[in-house]
């Protein structure tokens, strides 16, 4: 694969069998993302964000067409090695943070840490993510934005090359969604993380180096954003 590539996706399709009928949720989608680029997925609710950024993370598996990612066609890979790819390769942050209950800040992040084969420093990940002083701490004393953060913290510890972020800022108020994107482009830039961030938020592709728009399993736009505005500069 090209040097520069990251991400290629050629001739996707995702089909949901419900009965008698086929819906098909991916439409041949093609795709090629750079390493280092900050792409934004924008789409309204049922275009099918959801269904790609799960097969690309490798939660969900493809109906035809390939997923290659470095050098690995991950469509091809069978459960065992997709998750030995996924957790040494891929970060995944959602919307509702997912972190365990039971567990410190700290701990958290040492779950995700524990399983990478060349895991970031813990506390400095901590530390750069603006929560170190809170890692001995539970998940329900922290507000929703610095619960977000611990969820990225856990996904970049294992220097993944790849960030998957699915309505990150879906549960923040707007403050806090600004900080949050911040620091997605603070990561974006320091480690040189591929970003692929899905929202329904217009105004947050502003800040992408690359726009894409999904519309009814298909891409209908697909661009280089050239007027990049930073994640402060951005209103709604
Ligand atoms: P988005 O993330 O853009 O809201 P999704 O990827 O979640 O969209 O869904 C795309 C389409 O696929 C929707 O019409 C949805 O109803 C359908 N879909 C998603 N998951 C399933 C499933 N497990 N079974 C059947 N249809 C599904």
């Amino acid at each position: 694969m090209d040097k520069n590539i990251l991400l290629r996706i050629s001739e996707l399709v995702k089909i949901y069998r419900s009965g008698e009928q086929d819906f098909f949720a991916l439409k041949k989608i093609n795709l090629e993302i750079q390493e280092g680029e900050f792409c934004v997925i924008l789409g309204p609710s049922g275009s099918g964000k959801s269904t790609l950024m799960n097969i690309i993370g490798g939660i969900d598996r493809a109906t035809s067409g390939n997923v290659e990612i470095m050098d690995t066609a991950i469509t091809k890979l069978k459960d065992k090695a997709l998750t030995e790819f996924r957790r040494k390769n891929i970060g995944i942050v959602f919307q509702f943070y997912n972190l365990i209950p039971s567990l410190t800040i700290k701990e958290n992040v040492e779950v995700a840490s524990h399983i990478a084969h060349n895991p970031l420093d813990i506390d400095e990940v901590l530390n750069g993510v603006g929560i170190l002083d809170q890692k001995n701490k539970f998940p329900s004393k922290l507000s929703g934005g610095q619960q977000q953060r611990v969820a990225i913290a856990r996904a970049i510890v294992k220097n993944a090359k790849l960030l998957i972020c699915d309505e990150p800022t879906g549960a923040l108020d707007f403050e806090n969604s600004i900080e949050v994107l911040k620091l997605l482009r603070d990561i974006n830039k320091k480690y040189n993380t591929t970003v692929l961030l899905v929202t329904h938020n217009s105004e947050i592709a502003k800040m992408a180096d690359r726009i894409v728009m999904l519309k009814n399993g298909e891409i209908v736009k697909n661009e280089q954003n050239t007027q990049i505005l930073q994640a402060a500069q951005l209103e709604w």
